[in-house]
């Protein structure tokens, strides 16, 4: 904790323009953010923002980095609007392309993947905790490496996946990923997806398609998500050590 707050000190606030948006569900866009200094990021590390209102206002938000490090230049950055929420209705509904915004970082050590940690890799998100594990998923991708890993996603619908397209064809391309989709109000739309919420079965059967036990699992999503999920990651007797977590608040 102090490490980060000394680690915020330093890093210094700058310009960054929305080069260009993508909308990936009716809730959740792609901001894709060119920064005045370009600074190297980790996979899972994220950026914070910062919106001044013309009274002075200034409002502060997190925001995890989705492209893969190697996308030199640009930072991807995947917004799920919030009803009543102070910067991600601002983000969606006022914020256009060409204008600037202000961003910090790249942050965030223990949330992130290098090739040389290793794997088989366990990635479980829910929501907007894609945008961390999607990174993850590209950088590995771009290296090449052979490292087994598993997605396991959660979303309300199968029109809520967010980036599904791509990771449906990551799947059908690599054979050491597995995608498993996993949705609170659809049916399974895939033989392999679950039709429910994340629970403790379908969690053993995720560590059971994993062939392995996972060196690093990655959990992200809502304060309740990460909790509801590594508490059974835990009761499966995954060791506490090679867990990490991002919490997104809510
Ligand atoms: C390290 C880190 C990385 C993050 N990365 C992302 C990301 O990649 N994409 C993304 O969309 N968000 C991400 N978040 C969450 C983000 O920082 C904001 O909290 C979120 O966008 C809400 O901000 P807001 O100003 O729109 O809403 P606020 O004005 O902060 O809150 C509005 C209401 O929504 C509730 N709320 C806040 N956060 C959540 C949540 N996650 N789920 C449900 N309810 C919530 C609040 O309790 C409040 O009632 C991240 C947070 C952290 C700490």
């Amino acid at each position: 904790m102090t490490g980060a707050v000394i680690q915020a000190v330093h890093v210094p606030w700058q310009e960054a323009v929305i080069e260009r948006i993508r909308r990936q569900t009716t809730s959740v866009s792609s901001f894709f953010l060119r920064p005045q200094n370009w600074r190297s990021f980790q996979a899972g590390q994220h950026l914070d923002v910062r919106l001044t209102a013309q009274d002075g206002y200034v409002a502060q938000r997190s925001y995890s980095v989705a492209s893969a490090p190697g996308l030199e230049g640009l930072y991807e950055l995947v917004v799920e609007r919030l009803e009543g929420g102070e910067v991600s209705p601002f983000l969606h509904d006022v914020a256009k392309v060409g204008d600037t915004i202000e961003i910090r970082g790249p942050f965030g050590g223990h949330f992130a993947w290098n090739p040389e940690d290793g794997g088989p890799l366990l990635l479980i998100g829910g929501g907007s905790g894609i945008a961390p594990l999607m990174s993850i998923l590209r950088h590995r991708a771009a290296v090449g490496t052979e490292i087994l890993a598993v997605l396991l996603n959660a979303a309300r619908t199968w029109d809520d996946v967010i980036f599904r397209e791509e990771l449906i064809e990551l799947d059908a391309a690599d054979a050491n990923f597995t995608l498993l989709l996993s949705q609170s109000r659809d049916a399974a739309w895939r033989p392999q997806d679950a039709g429910r919420r994340i629970d403790l079965p379908l969690l053993k059967a995720t560590l059971a398609r994993l062939g392995a036990a996972p060196r690093l699992t990655f959990v992200c999503g809502s304060d309740r998500f990460v909790e509801a999920v590594t508490g059974h990651l835990l009761d499966l007797g995954l060791i506490p050590e090679t867990i990490r977590t991002e919490r997104f608040g809510g």
